[in-house]
């Protein structure tokens, strides 16, 4: 039975588990999902420092003339006590000395030969960065859930992590399926067609950070859908297009039924593209995506990207929206649950002007899609419109409302 596009996207969200993890050097995990929370073995900063270069000194010599005859340095670890009337030098990150009350940057003292004049405001703890003022000790600095970047790493790095544990690498395995399709690197006759397909998924599925095991098109047969499917099985999810009408050659999702797949989602109520079928056969995630390369395209968007997300770990599986209005009027038929792709420009959104099913070139153009739902039949030049990223990742933990209406 057809489902709706949020109807789908929740029963991805409850029926796809995140795989199994292992452990990685924090160097290498960039774009992987941390499967534990990490909580700061120490404060940091460790110990109260300077945040300038300058001079510590008591509060009380405001507007004095006081002597100083010591430097402390970044890495020295002092053992004087700062007395009355006099300053310390101190240069940026060094530990500010016992008896320190602030810190008075250099460029706003007069110095003569062991004596400095300070300035008449100053202000207690002024200039000093406090213990754990950054990462207190015990608090929870990275989530179960989020996504390892390079300021993940700085945090991690800073309190002498080595390694971390996160959700395995997803190994994807790709297959296309019709008697017309050839793969691109062969000579093909007129009547014939490149499968340009399996090339697109797999270079999505390497950007959104999974390894792609297997590629191939298999022809119109049960015997050649079939040896495709096992040869696929031990993926973590199949990923194919074309055979899932009601052609006479149509047998994918027979042949993977066959094969014992259980059906999570078959038939979507979307265009383009309706026919996409979400499944699994044991462990492996199983997705039928539409032939027309379009509408695959649209339907890895909106699904073959949130599985990942959810398959990755991540807390923030969800997609979001972003608010932006229509840079020109576009018109659409009507009557469906339908996508409309676009650019973006930061600020507004430009429908592309063609968008056929079948098509491989607008593609590359589109930054974003919106969805519209069957009454939206024209949308007007400065209409507010939500849109769905693809040139970029921007999710949220909570379900949002994704439609244009
Ligand atoms: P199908 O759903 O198998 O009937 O395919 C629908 C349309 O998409 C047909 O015109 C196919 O030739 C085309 N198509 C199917 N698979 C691919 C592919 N991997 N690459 C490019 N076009 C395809
Ligand atoms: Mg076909």
């Amino acid at each position: 039975m057809a489902v709706s596009i949020t109807e789908a996207l929740d029963i991805i969200s409850h029926t796809m588990t995140p795989l199994d993890s292992e452990i990685l050097p924090i160097e290498i995990a960039v774009g992987r999902v941390v499967t534990q929370d990490y909580v700061a073995a120490f404060d940091l900063p460790r110990f109260n420092n300077s945040a300038m270069d300058g001079y510590a000194v008591k509060v009380s010599a405001a507007g004095q003339t006081v002597k100083c005859s010591e430097v402390i340095y970044a890495g020295d670890d002092p053992q004087m006590h700062l007395l009355q009337n006099t300053a310390i030098k101190i240069m940026t990150g060094a530990p500010v000395p016992a008896g320190c009350e602030a810190i008075v940057p250099i460029e706003n003292v007069s110095t003569s030969d062991d004596n400095i004049t300070l300035p008449s405001d100053i202000q207690h703890n002024g200039f000093i960065r406090m213990a754990g003022e950054d990462i207190r000790k015990g608090t929870v600095f990275l989530r179960k859930g989020e996504v390892v970047n390079a300021y993940t790493i700085a945090s991690l790095a800073s309190q002498g992590i080595t390694h971390i544990t996160v959700t395995r690498e997803i190994k994807v395995a790709i297959f296309g399926t019709g008697d017309e399709l050839r793969p691109h690197f062969e000579k093909i006759e007129a009547h014939q067609l490149y499968n340009s397909n399996s090339p697109m998924f797999a270079a999505r599925s390497k950007a959104l950070g999974c390894a792609v095991r297997f590629i191939r098109t298999s022809a119109d047969t049960f015997e050649a859908l079939e040896a495709s499917i096992r040869s696929t099985l031990d993926a973590d999810i199949i990923i194919t297009s074309g055979g899932v009408s009601v052609g006479d050659k149509d047998f994918t999702k027979v042949a993977f039924i066959n094969l014992g797949m259980q059906v999570h989602i078959d038939t979507i109520n979307i265009k383009p593209g309706p026919l996409t079928i979400v499944g699994s056969i044991g462990r492996t995630v199983v997705v039928n995506l539409p032939g027309n390369p379009l509408a695959a395209m649209v339907n890895y968007e909106l699904f073959v990207r949130a599985i990942l997300r959810k398959m990755s770990g991540r807390t923030d599986h969800r997609h979001a929206t972003v608010s932006t209005t229509m840079r020109s009027d576009f018109s659409v038929r009507g009557g469906k649950h339908a996508v409309v792709l676009g650019k973006f420009n930061g600020e507004s959104f430009e429908a592309l002007k063609t968008q056929m099913p079948g098509m491989v070139s607008p593609m590359q153009e589109a930054e974003g899609l919106i969805l519209i739902t069957p009454d939206v039949k024209h949308l007007e030049k400065g209409a507010l419109v939500k849109m769905i990223p693809i040139s970029w990742e921007f999710t949220r933990e909570k379900k949002e409302d994704l439609y244009t209406h």
